[in-house]
């Protein structure tokens, strides 16, 4: 309550002190975020300012580009991949569906790598578009905060700019962190994985995230022999355990070697590869091996603690229901607050930031019933609670649904694999409280699950 007055009282404000700015708003980071954040700021009528590092599909703390993680190494490389991988169970599945195709199918990496490379290319000329034809002013370097209205651009060439502006915005994502065992830096973090010379012959997978999960799929289903490691007993804690122990099933089902409860100890470079050992003692020989094991805020470089703003102790910006700082001029959105780390949440987070703050519309992102999808092969998708947040949450008892049937599709090619349908309902009001698929087009059939149902039934 008394933060909404708060920005109220801000908006009522004349525009007489604007002018002593040289930006309304000033953004840090052009990915998701602080594009939506820097275009909607500007629609309004703001005098926007934003800036982003070089481009490069492997990111550093002095490398990036503007569309940020999501377009760049991110969701859309990691789709496209998926897309490419796909093919290859689709060939297999054709034959028994009468396509006469060589004992050996042939798949060139090289030429998948090119193409999602120059789509990456392509999204990014869009993007600055967007924010210029929106008039949104772009500078190329590293920002850094220097007051609470004063932010400063490192150039390339090491030059300095300085800027005042009213409102600052921090929107500089995250970025993968390597686990701290001996020979970590023998491995690689998704940014890499998306850019691999050669496919590889023997991935090994350390994580138990969406992001390990796909990758292992990606790599398996393009041909490669995969090991997933991870230290609880199914992938993908914080999903249904049903719905877990599904897609776990999938990726056995598919050729790829689980090792739950596992973790790798120490990495050695020999000449046959890289020497892989785990805390049970086994030892493989991989070309490749991935961490996937979280993210961490880009939080480091923007000089926070010295202007005031507050870190929690993974680095992330504390921020209030409206993203805003411990310091009233500085806002933050996005995987920089280590809110809920998707892409369509940092829009959010963007476009009630932008409302709230030039739009004279207090807005605040609203977390409940942000559907999801993890891009194995087949996907799972979800909305709403899981069975066990059901329980916990509900007052009442929970009915729970679920359909298992063979698709189709899998009578005829004999792919072994079954679609998995859960419903988790308030027994008393009939309320659903959480849907989840695994199967062909999941993502597909849960978004419009949310959008027939979420603002009807799940909205009051
Ligand atoms: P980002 O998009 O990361 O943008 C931050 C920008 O700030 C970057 O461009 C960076 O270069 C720039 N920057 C950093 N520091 C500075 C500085 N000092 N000065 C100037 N610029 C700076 N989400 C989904 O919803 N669906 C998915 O399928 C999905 N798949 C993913 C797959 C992978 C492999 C990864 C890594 C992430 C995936 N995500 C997915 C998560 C999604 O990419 C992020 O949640 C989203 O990009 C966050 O947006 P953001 O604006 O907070 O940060």
């Amino acid at each position: 309550m008394a933060r909404k007055m708060l920005v109220d009282e801000e908006m009522n404000q004349t525009n007489q002190e604007e002018a002593y700015y040289d930006f309304d708003l000033f953004v840090i980071g052009a990915g998701s975020g602080g594009v939506r954040a820097a275009r909607f700021s500007a629609n309004y009528g703001a005098k926007v300012g934003i800036c982003e590092l070089p481009f490069h599909p492997i990111s550093s703390e002095v490398i990036g580009g503007v569309g940020g993680t999501c377009v760049i190494r991110g969701c859309v490389p990691k789709k496209i991949l998926v897309y490419g991988a796909a093919f290859g169970s689709e060939l297999e599945d054709a034959r028994n569906y009468g396509w006469e195709l060589n004992e050996k199918l042939d798949f060139n990496w090289k030429k998948l790598l090119h193409k999602k490379t120059d789509e990456i290319i392509r999204l990014n000329g869009i993007y600055k578009r967007l924010l210029s034809n929106a008039g949104v002013k772009l500078f190329e370097g590293e920002g850094k905060i220097v007051g609470p209205n004063e932010v400063e651009v490192t150039q390339l060439d090491g030059t300095k700019l300085s800027y005042s502006a009213k409102h600052i915005l921090i929107a500089t994502g995250s970025r993968a962190h390597r686990p701290p065992i001996p020979g970590q830096g023998l491995g690689i973090t998704s940014d890499e994985a998306l850019s691999l010379e050669d496919l590889p012959k023997h991935a090994v997978v350390f994580g138990g995230g969406y992001i390990a999960v796909e990758f292992a799929s990606i790599w398996r289903g393009l041909g490669a022999n995969v090991d997933l490691f991870f230290r609880k007993e199914l992938p993908l804690r914080g999903f249904d355990d049903e719905m877990r122990a599904v897609v776990a099933r999938n990726l056995e089902g598919r050729g790829i070697n689980l090792h739950p409860q596992t973790n790798l100890t120490e990495l050695i470079k020999t000449d046959n590869g890289i020497k892989v050992t785990t805390d049970h003692g086994e030892e493989l020989i991989a070309d490749v091996v991935l961490f996937a094991t979280g993210r961490l805020p880009n939080s480091k470089r923007l000089n926070l603690e010295a202007v005031g703003v507050e870190l929690d102790n993974t680095g992330a910006v504390k921020v209030d229901e409206y993203s805003r700082t411990s310091i009233p001029s500085i806002w933050a959105v996005g995987d920089v607050t280590n809110r809920m780390n998707l892409t369509p949440v940092a829009l959010m987070e963007g476009t009630c930031f932008a409302k709230t703050v030039f739009g004279k519309e207090p807005s605040k992102p609203d977390y409940s019933h942000v559907p999801c999808a993890v891009f194995s092969i087949p996907p799972l998708s979800v909305v709403g609670l899981s069975e066990e947040q059901a329980i916990e949450q509900a007052n009442g008892d929970v009915l729970v649904f679920t359909s298992t049937f063979n698709p189709m599709k899998n009578t005829v090619s004999g792919r072994q694999e079954k679609t998995v349908m859960k419903l988790v309902v308030d027994a008393e009001t009939d309320k659903v409280l959480g849907a989840s698929m695994c199967g062909p087009d999941a993502p597909e059939i849960m978004q419009v699950l949310w959008h027939c149902c979420c603002t009807e039934v799940w909205s009051d």
